[in-house]
């Protein structure tokens, strides 16, 4: 089967993006409140099922797609933006060894649009370091297994209808790092959610705690193998994550060079008549912002098209990207400011959202420090993870 055509795809999400995501988009940031609405919308028009792959009805779409899907998102609200992707993650994540049970149970409602999931990896023992969950997975029959530990920063969190969480594998004398991931359902008996999510920014994330309770979920829920999670860190989420990211801070970065595009045609001064699009130093310092973004934006979607058609050095340029992209939505967002002076510093000003949300990006596993590391490593020749 073919994927469906991405150009009519980012008609749809462009169209979502222009209307309920910027109509939205002030009030999810003011109440902290998740962006029920523009995901609704983008269940309700077939996009959900983006990552699923065509042969179980879904979009068929990779990396780059998620990537121009969440820049579209992006540059109306951050939130949504990531909390879309995140649900593109997960579709991934449960469609990359999917059981016919699972296709049947999980994947066919998601292309229907009728159900959310999301990632749940973090955890505060170990934070940025997400490939190392303590979370326990305990055989109890053939058929079952029990669940415990608590999770946070779950985006989505107490929205979607499962959570794709990591846990150590049932072995108990398996190596650090080799974990294992089982779905749970939203309606499993043991979960209990932590305070609502109020952040500096991304604050319709609904990023909040999950603790998992002797949490009892059927073997049918594991995802691949116990402890084969690392080839899906890096073949699955790494690429679909790491773009979800990317895309979202792309757009982030790109509506604040276009509020200062906008602030400086309209910024007049009364005793010359002039205005401060005519001063050579800021045409020249919105060039330099220009070019910052353009050669950033190519690439993250070079990367991500590598990636996608299967290139087997795609790792560390989907890995820079994603340091890159954060390096470049903070410091145009840090520059706009500056450009577009104290009207940008005012409480209700677009700029004081996207400088918000845009500081996430540094900070969401893989972290920038840690995605530099791993291309580093991989350029000497060293496995990823490790010492
Ligand atoms: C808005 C938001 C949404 C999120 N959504 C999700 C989600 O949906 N699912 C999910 O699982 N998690 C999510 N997270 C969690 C996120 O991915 C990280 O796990 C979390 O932010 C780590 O925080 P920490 O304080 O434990 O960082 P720490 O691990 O304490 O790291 C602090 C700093 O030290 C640096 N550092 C740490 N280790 C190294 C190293 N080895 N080398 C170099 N530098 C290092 C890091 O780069 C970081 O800058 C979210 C976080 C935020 C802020």
């Amino acid at each position: 089967m073919i994927a469906r055509d991405l150009e009519s795809i980012l008609e749809q999400v462009q169209n979502i993006a222009k209307g309920v995501v910027a109509d939205n988009a002030n009030d999810v940031d003011r109440q902290a409140r998740w962006p029920e609405e523009a995901i609704r919308m983008l269940q309700k028009a077939g996009i959900a099922g983006l990552t699923v792959p065509a042969e179980y009805g879904g979009l068929g779409h990779g990396s780059f797609a998620v990537a121009q899907v969440c820049e579209l998102l992006g540059q109306e609200c951050g939130s949504t933006a990531m909390c879309f992707g995140m649900h593109c993650v997960g579709s991934a994540v449960l469609s990359a060894k999917a059981t016919s049970d699972q296709q049947e149970r999980f994947l066919h409602p998601i292309v229907a649009g009728e159900h959310l999931t999301t990632l749940s990896l973090s955890e505060a023992g170990t934070g940025s370091h997400f490939y190392i969950p303590s979370t326990q997975l305990d055989a109890i029959s053939p058929q079952a297994y029990r669940i415990n530990g608590t999770k946070t920063f779950v985006t989505n969190g107490n929205y979607a209808d499962s959570y794709v969480v990591s846990t150590v594998a049932a072995g108990p004398d398996g190596p650090l790092g080799e974990f294992s991931c089982i779905v749970v359902p939203a309606t499993s008996e043991g979960l209990e959610w932590g305070p609502p999510w109020s952040g500096m920014g991304m604050r319709g994330n609904s990023s909040r705690s999950l603790t998992l309770d002797n949490v009892e979920i059927e073997r049918n829920n594991l995802l691949g193998e116990e402890g084969d999670q690392i080839w899906y860190v890096f073949q699955v989420v790494a690429p679909i994550f790491l773009m979800a990211m990317t895309g979202t801070y792309l757009g982030i970065a790109s509506a604040a060079l276009e509020e200062a595009r906008v602030h400086l045609l309209k910024r007049q001064y009364k005793e010359s008549g002039s205005g401060l699009s005519q001063v050579p130093v800021v045409q020249h310092r919105l060039g330099c912002l220009w070019g910052m973004l353009e050669r950033t934006r190519r690439l993250c979607y070079h990367a991500a098209a590598s990636f996608d058609a299967g290139e087997p050095d795609a790792l560390p340029a989907v890995f820079t990207a994603k340091a890159e992209v954060a390096d470049c939505a903070v410091a145009i967002v840090n520059e706009v400011m500056t450009l577009s002076g104290g009207q940008a510093y005012r409480d209700e000003s677009r700029l004081h959202r996207l400088l918000r949300d845009a500081r996430a990006a540094h900070v969401m596993a893989p972290t920038t420090d840690v995605l530099r590391t791993w291309t580093g490593r991989v350029l000497l020749g060293l496995p990823i993870l490790g010492e």
